[in-house]
């Protein structure tokens, strides 16, 4: 067996950090506007607040919206190329999370002037965190299925239900609701979309779930006689089905390989983490491996990583791990020139059929390999984890390896990508019935009310 790597050959964890990401801006003037526009704004001084809102009425900081939504209308390339540019100017990146990947997208398409101004302002500037509450204990894969209420009272409407792997949930200030509406409609028809709030004392009870990374990502989330106001209602009553699609149609394309993974904000968006009043410049320290994030984030740079990490170990001369590597290396190849040529369709106008979905199962194929890779690599320290930064470090004081506990994190959380965003399994459906035009399989929930379907218990 080959040994484990011995402390001479230990490696920092800058020697494996990813390098910058390729420009894809076609356009250089793009970037000296936005060189200009930090060389003018940015202070390490201020607040993240004052930081993030000047980044986010600018226009910068969610480059892909609209301009009537606080956008630029750029291309999801350019917007990439923007990101990289604040990483490399060391400045603190947009606020992250699910505010800006999802509520900002889908209530720019779907809402109205007032809403853009009401919810996605304070996305942009980091000021409001949100959460998805979509999946429910009954309702995952079957989302159109969900049981979640909601009963008109006046100028506001009565929640009732519950809801399961809220991520961010304990520090959102926001979340997108999909509710029953209408019990009496076909399941798609009676389904509505609301912008809610979580600030609701017991009405709205978060409770954290832990998972096996040793982290509680998400949360179930119960909603006992919570309310919303009408006017919140986003894209119109009982079209929840369609605003939903736009939400996880972006959702894929988030969490797709090719794209995602860029510069990640150290700091926390919203009012409950407590970062929006601190020092903008205490952010800027480099991120540690093993920190979360998506998918994207975890396998950006994993070649460099990989190979890394292999020369440290002895490992480069074997040749299953050199074929891991090779695959490593085409997948995400295929992802990149995949989102190459879809924005080429893109600016001619057409679409790439089913490029999300495929995009996701990319993804899913990438971290599951990484998985492989890295507890090959580790050999028997690959059945050790470090839960916490302390136990990180002993971690890799006791193997020699830096970037252990990362790679036995990224193998753990491996799971996640193929369920969230819609399993690997729902991809393939919707590949197979809407772009290749199999067959659905028989079913006549389509007609029914939802409130005669069969359901489990
Ligand atoms: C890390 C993580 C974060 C998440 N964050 C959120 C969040 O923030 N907000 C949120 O609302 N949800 C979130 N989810 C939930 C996620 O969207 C659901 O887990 C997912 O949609 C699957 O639903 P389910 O867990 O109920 O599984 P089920 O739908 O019960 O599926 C169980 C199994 O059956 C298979 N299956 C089901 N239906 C079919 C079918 N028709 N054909 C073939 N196979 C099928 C599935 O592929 C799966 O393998 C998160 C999940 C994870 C893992």
């Amino acid at each position: 067996m080959t040994p484990m790597c011995s402390r001479p050959h230990a490696r920092r964890w800058s020697d494996f950090a990813p390098t910058s990401f390729t420009c894809f801006a076609n356009s250089v003037s793009l970037l000296d506007e936005l060189d200009a526009f930090i060389d003018a704004n940015w202070d390490p001084d201020l607040t993240v607040a004052e930081w993030w809102e000047r980044l986010g009425l600018s226009g910068w900081a969610a480059p892909s919206l609209p301009e009537k939504a606080y956008g630029k209308g750029l291309s999801r390339a350019d917007s990439l190329a923007v990101t990289a540019r604040l990483g490399e100017r060391g400045v603190l990146g947009a606020p992250t999370g699910l505010g800006m990947l999802l509520a900002a997208p889908t209530i720019a398409t779907h809402g109205s002037p007032e809403q853009v101004e009401e919810f996605i302002r304070p996305i942009v500037t980091g000021q409001r965190a949100w959460c998805q509450l979509f999946s429910e204990p009954g309702a995952g894969s079957d989302l159109a299925g969900l049981g979640c209420k909601a009963v008109r009272d006046g100028d506001e409407w009565v929640i009732n239900g519950q809801k399961v792997w809220t991520s961010g949930g304990q520090i959102a200030d926001m979340g997108m609701l999909i509710a029953r509406t209408n019990p009496d409609a076909p399941k798609h028809q009676g389904i509505t979309w609301f912008a809610f709030d979580m600030h609701q004392g017991s009405a709205v009870d978060v409770r954290p779930l832990r998972e096996m990374t040793g982290r509680a990502l998400f949360n179930e989330v119960f909603m006992s006689d919570a309310r919303v106001p009408d006017s919140w209602i986003v894209g119109g009553l009982n079209n929840g089905w369609a605003v939903a699609n736009t939400t996880l149609m972006f959702e894929r394309a988030g969490l797709s390989a090719g794209g995602s993974g860029g510069h990640v904000a150290l700091a926390n968006a919203g009012t409950i983490a407590g970062d929006l009043p601190k020092r903008v410049g205490d952010f800027l320290k480099p991120r540690t491996p093993g920190g979360g994030g998506g998918g994207g984030a975890m396998v950006a740079g994993a070649e460099r990583l990989f190979t890394a990490l292999a020369k440290a170990n002895g490992k480069i001369d074997d040749p299953t791990v050199r074929q891991q590597l090779m695959k490593v290396h085409t997948l995400t190849e295929i992802a990149r020139i995949t989102a190459l040529r879809a924005k080429a369709e893109r600016e001619a106008g057409r679409e790439l059929p089913g490029v999300g979905n495929i995009g996701k199962l990319a993804m899913s194929d990438l971290v599951r390999t990484c998985r492989d890779l890295g507890l090959s690599i580790l050999g028997p320290a690959g059945t050790l984890h470090g839960y916490d930064s302390t136990s990180a470090a002993a971690l890799a004081e006791a193997t020699g390896n830096p970037a252990a506990a990362y790679v036995t994190e990224m193998a753990m959380f491996a799971q996640a990508p193929p369920i969230y965003g819609g399993t690997d399994q729902v991809q393939r459906n919707i590949l197979g019935e809407r772009i290749l035009g199999l067959p659905k399989e028989p079913n006549n929930d389509r007609v029914v009310p939802w409130s005669e379907l069969p359901r489990n218990g």
